[in-house]
């Protein structure tokens, strides 16, 4: 019998050279449509963040909101969203940070999160820490209560954790 972990894994696709030469992408869209998983997975989520006092799951824009939104539910938290540039229609506050060519900015509304707020960060997966370190910067302009950040997977090779602003707590899933 596999563990809970082996099936994660077993279930996340490998597509070599997407989207360019060299990079194996994560494809976790097979792991969504298993049920039995996602509600597994969910639920280990919740058992692990139910007594931090979260009260607004933070999703990075796209595959963030996934889980993210789960999360959010099962927490009885709220949910805001982070998004590329030029989505959000209200007043935002915005970082821009650091791609292998170029730069791309992210941003928030500036009335989605409260000072008395303890935040979980959560998006698919950490590279190289360029997206996550941008998301952990907007946050930090609230001044919330506390930061908590959870990825799925880690792809630890890139050191992407070490690139991170200090946060409460780090916690992923599943490392590579
Ligand atoms: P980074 O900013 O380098 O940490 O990249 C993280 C973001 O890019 C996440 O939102 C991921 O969804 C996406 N990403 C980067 N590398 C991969 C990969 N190998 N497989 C799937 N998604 C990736």
């Amino acid at each position: 019998m596999k563990s809970f972990e082996e099936r994660l894994i077993d279930s996340i696709r490998n597509v070599p050279d997407f989207p360019k030469p060299g990079i194996q992408f994560k494809d976790i869209t097979t792991l969504l449509k298993e049920a039995d998983l996602l509600s597994e997975m969910a639920d280990r989520l919740y058992d692990y963040y139910k007594d931090l006092g979260i009260t607004q799951v933070v999703g990075i824009e796209s595959r963030g909101f996934i889980i993210g939104s789960i999360l959010a539910y099962k927490l009885k938290a709220g949910f805001v969203l982070l998004r590329k540039a030029g989505k959000l229609p209200a007043d935002t506050y915005e970082v821009e940070y650091q791609l292998e060519y170029g730069t791309d900015k992210i941003q928030v509304h500036r009335d989605a999160l409260k000072p008395h707020d303890v935040v979980l960060l959560h998006d698919d997966l950490l590279a190289t820490g360029g997206s996550a370190s941008a998301a952990i910067e907007l946050i930090q302009k609230f001044e919330v209560q506390q930061i908590h950040v959870n990825f799925l997977i880690e792809l630890s090779f890139l050191k992407g954790r070490e690139r991170l602003p200090k946060v409460d707590s780090l916690h992923s899933m599943l490392s590579f």
